[in-house]
């Protein structure tokens, strides 16, 4: 086969590079450029494959003579070499919009503001116990071109940021999942939220009638946005407060499935994950399975055995009958709010870093009820300081992680918990969340 055209690709992390590969496999003339360093891992990955490359720049002839060009997600639209090519009439497309069109299989993508990792896990786990020949890919593992590239599996389940989503064009899941939508990343969508709520629904804009769209029926924003903008695909919506059919809901401690007038009941005090945000991540993920034929048995029995993701309300170790919890993936308000509501004991809560612009108020309720002392760690805990020092007695500062699970130590008594779910971002103290729980987990196991 002959040379395609140019394709440029613009960042050399994991999509870019997965794209390169997939690219180079199927013909086109690649280049890849990314104005800061490229992982020397993955720079040799590029010199094996005979892939031109550049960093440290962005050689603009070079780009601007681009057929097609693959963006990576972290890269803005506003950036200066971003808006050129757009000028200049160059599609300028996400790794999954690219990846798509080279492979026949049958899709289920998963967006949200939280909970996609897990549900993206969840699903996987099902669909592979079910037998399917499945891979999972997008903004979790190795990226999807690549898979593409070097796999032929039938079925993918995709874990999607809304900024690939922004760079589709005609991706389209068979199974589309949007778990829930609460401000995140504004500072990329303009400062408004509409933007971002739109961003999240392009994962239904080429979906069809026979195409589905899993989504939170109890998420105000979802209900409304598909209200006023409604979508081809059929609908099969989730609650924890509402019976509805088709779909799933949560009655006492039961959870029923229906689809196709088909109906499963199940308990949730089976699931191996605890919380009522993950009976939600269940009810999706079953719901996807359920669709792809996947036995109820098999859902039943996945749900149980299946093996939490790491820094996701992580249990570490019960010491003096003490439990220790890793939520360090908590980096926004929502996914702490759930971590304390699945909170059944008083709890020594460890939060704080880089506040996103937090707003504090929805967890005044669970702060009063379940939350004995507060550990802050952040470079600067003012915020938290002024909202929760009226309700909680006991409030210390910490400025590493060790300190603060000392602290915790000494604090918590038989029984009780201790939560690391920060509600804020990394940066200030860690190079990432990944960092943060496993410092955690390394200060708990040293007690
Ligand atoms: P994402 O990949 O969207 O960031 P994760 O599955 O990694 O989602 O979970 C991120 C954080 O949000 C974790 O602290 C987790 O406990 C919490 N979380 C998980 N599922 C949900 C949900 N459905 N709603 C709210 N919070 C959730």
């Amino acid at each position: 086969e002959g040379v395609k055209g140019a394709l440029v690709v613009l960042g050399g992390g994991e999509s870019g590079v997965g794209t390169a590969i997939l690219g180079k496999k199927q013909g086109f003339e690649v280049f890849v450029s990314d104005k800061g360093t490229i992982k020397e891992s993955y720079r040799d990955v590029l010199i094996d494959l005979e892939i031109e490359w550049e960093d440290g720049q962005h050689s603009e002839e070079k780009i601007l003579n681009a057929d097609l060009v693959m963006k990576s997600p972290g890269i803005p639209d506003k950036v200066p070499m971003v808006r050129q090519l757009v000028e200049k009439g160059i599609p300028v497309i996400s790794e999954i919009e690219f990846a798509s069109k080279y492979t026949n299989a049958t899709i289920v993508g998963i967006t949200g503001s939280n909970g996609k990792t897990t549900t993206t896990m969840l699903a996987h786990h099902l669909l592979q116990k079910g037998g399917l020949h499945v891979g999972m890919a997008g903004n979790i593992g190795d990226s999807y071109a690549k898979m593409v590239a070097e796999n032929d599996f039938d079925t993918y389940v995709l874990e999607i940021s809304s900024f690939q989503l922004d760079g589709i064009v005609s991706f389209k899941p068979h199974i589309a999942v949007i778990t829930n939508i609460t401000p995140d990343h504004l500072d990329r969508y303009d400062h408004k939220f509409e933007n971002y709520v739109a961003s999240k629904f392009r994962i239904a804009m080429n979906q069809t009638e026979s195409d589905y769209l899993i989504y939170d029926a109890d998420d105000q924003v979802i209900t409304d946005w598909l209200k006023a903008h409604p979508v081809r695909s059929r609908l099969i919506p989730f609650s924890i407060k509402k019976k509805i059919t088709p779909g799933a809901f949560l009655e006492d401690k039961n959870i029923t499935i229906t689809i196709d007038n088909d109906q499963t009941t199940m308990s949730t005090e089976t699931l191996a994950l605890e919380g009522k945000h993950n009976v939600k991540n269940a009810m999706a993920a079953s719901m996807a399975a359920t669709l792809l034929k996947v036995r109820k048995e098999t859902i039943r029995e996945s749900l149980q055995d299946f093996q939490g993701a790491p820094h996701r309300l992580e249990k570490v170790l019960k010491i003096n009958n003490v439990q220790y919890i890793n939520d360090s993936k908590a980096t926004n308000v929502n996914a702490t709010y759930y971590a304390l509501e699945s909170m059944n004991v008083q709890t020594v809560w460890i939060v704080g870093g880089e506040d996103k612009g937090n707003d504090y108020a929805d967890l005044m309720p669970l702060v009063r009820e379940k939350v004995k002392a507060i550990i802050c760690l952040g470079l600067d805990n003012s915020k938290i300081i002024d909202t929760f020092g009226r309700v909680v007695d006991l409030m210390v500062e910490t400025y590493s992680m060790e300190e603060a699970v000392k602290v915790a130590y000494k604090i918590a008594e038989r029984g009780e918990t201790v939560l690391l779910s920060p509600a804020c971002a990394s940066f200030d103290l860690f190079d990432n969340y990944e960092d943060r729980g496993n410092q955690f987990k390394a200060a708990v196991r040293k007690l």
